[in-house]
């Protein structure tokens, strides 16, 4: 059996910084990856261009259980590190607004420049390595796989990611080896993701895109509000304003179980209620029919709608619903659709700074496979980087 001094399992993002960092301090390494190749979520991520960071990574983008772990991380390794250590790779960053690129634009040249840094190193990998239990041996684990393969080491960094998109490996298999450990998981579900609606707004406008202010309502309270694209689709809503939203709306009917989860939509935030409501008075007054109201303000085939909705409503009730039309949610569009996880191992359950589990000395944890959940811009891979390099230092 091969013996090695850290094995680190699942070869994502922060399973590939973790390897990095623990061979640059002398330790011989092998990444443990059940799919034929490393990175594979890197090379989809921000739609093939990879939202690598953000200029304003700080822990407040993130869950609030999560701050302390994240602050405490990203002081070992924040912003101008993880900048820093892709641009000693050779790959160029820019920005565009708070969120960091690679000038190429192409997340191929992330996973490029990584690969090839673990080769410089000489990091051990062995493909179609599905771990599958780890056990204690004298001197640290034993490391199985699914079809019989072992390897032993003194230190393990459990890099697994959590379950969103699992055609790309990550599939939530890597919960069971922490529970084998004794930790607990926050129950994980799907967050960035499309959610479920059926209203004939939907059906009737598919395909339309508007810039719109989006908030979810859960238990009658307003919760964050963004402002970006809606797409509406034939099963509900989608687009960056919706998936910003998502996790709450997801938490509350996934693992709270609750009813009357809303999502309010303002389909004209260039206007505030006055002047809307001058706007539609005028037209009124000037005989527009109601399929007309509100063309040159929304997209023609809004039309289809509000030729029968705007039919003797009052001017109040037609502001209300352009500035504040509510969706009721039934779901979400699951783990296949979904950009991250909101869940995973209790970040209180791991030392700060360290990322050792506090359960079994020589374990340690790093990436999505935590519950440490950060806004869409680049924070949740900033996480990913930023805690598999503190993992491997100290693994
Ligand atoms: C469509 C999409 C777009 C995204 N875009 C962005 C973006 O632009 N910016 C951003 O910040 N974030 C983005 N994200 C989120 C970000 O990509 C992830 O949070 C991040 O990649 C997580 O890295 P990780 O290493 O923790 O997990 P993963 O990347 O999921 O890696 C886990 C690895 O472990 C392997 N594995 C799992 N179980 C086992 C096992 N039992 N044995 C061996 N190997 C195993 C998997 O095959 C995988 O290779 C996006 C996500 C998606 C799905």
């Amino acid at each position: 059996m091969q013996k090695f001094d850290i094995a680190v399992i699942g070869g994502g993002a922060a399973g590939i910084t973790a390897a990095i960092s623990a061979c640059r301090k002398g330790k011989k390494v092998i990444i443990c990856e059940k799919m034929p190749r490393l990175g594979k979520k890197i090379l989809i991520s921000g739609s093939g261009r990879c939202n690598i960071s953000n200029l304003d990574l700080n822990e407040a983008h993130y869950n609030p259980e999560s701050r302390e772990l994240v602050k405490s991380v990203f002081s070992r390794f924040g912003r101008e590190e993880i900048e820093d250590f892709f641009s000693e790779l050779g790959l160029k960053l820019c920005s565009e607004g708070n969120r960091v690129f690679p000038v190429t634009d192409q997340a191929a040249s992330v996973l490029k420049v990584l690969e090839d840094e673990l080769k410089n190193l000489k990091v051990a990998v062995e493909f179609g390595f599905e771990v599958s239990g780890i056990t204690g041996s004298a001197k640290g684990f034993i490391v199985k796989s699914k079809t019989g393969k072992s390897v032993s080491c003194d230190d393990i960094i459990i890099t697994g990611g959590g379950k969103a998109y699992p055609s790309l490996g990550s599939d939530g298999s890597c919960y069971a080896l922490a529970g084998s450990f004794g930790h607990k998981i926050i129950e994980p579900v799907p967050s960035a993701v499309s959610l479920l609606v059926k209203d004939r707004f939907c059906h009737l406008l598919q395909g339309q895109k508007i810039q719109c202010s989006a908030k979810a309502i859960i238990d009658g309270k307003e919760k964050n509000q963004t402002e970006s694209e809606l797409v509406f689709t034939k099963y509900g809503l989608s687009g960056t304003a919706i998936l910003d939203i998502s996790e709450d709306v997801s938490i509350a009917i996934n693992r709270l179980a609750k009813k009357g989860v809303q999502v309010s939509i303002d389909m004209v935030p260039f206007m505030d209620v006055d002047e809307l409501t001058e706007e539609i008075r005028h037209r009124i007054q000037k005989g527009f029919n109601p399929e007309n109201l509100v063309i040159g303000i929304l997209p023609n085939k809004f039309s289809l709608i509000f030729r029968d909705l705007f039919r003797n409503a009052s001017i109040e009730k037609i502001v209300k619903m352009l500035k504040g039309k509510r969706f009721d949610i039934i779901g979400t569009r699951g783990w296949n659709e979904a950009e991250f996880t909101s869940g995973g191992i209790d970040t209180e359950e791991v030392k700060e700074l360290t990322l050792e589990s506090q359960f079994k000395k020589g374990v340690y944890f790093a990436g999505e496979i935590l519950n440490v959940n950060g806004e869409r811009g680049g924070y949740n891979l900033a996480w990913a980087w930023a805690s598999g390099f503190v993992a491997g230092l100290t693994g």
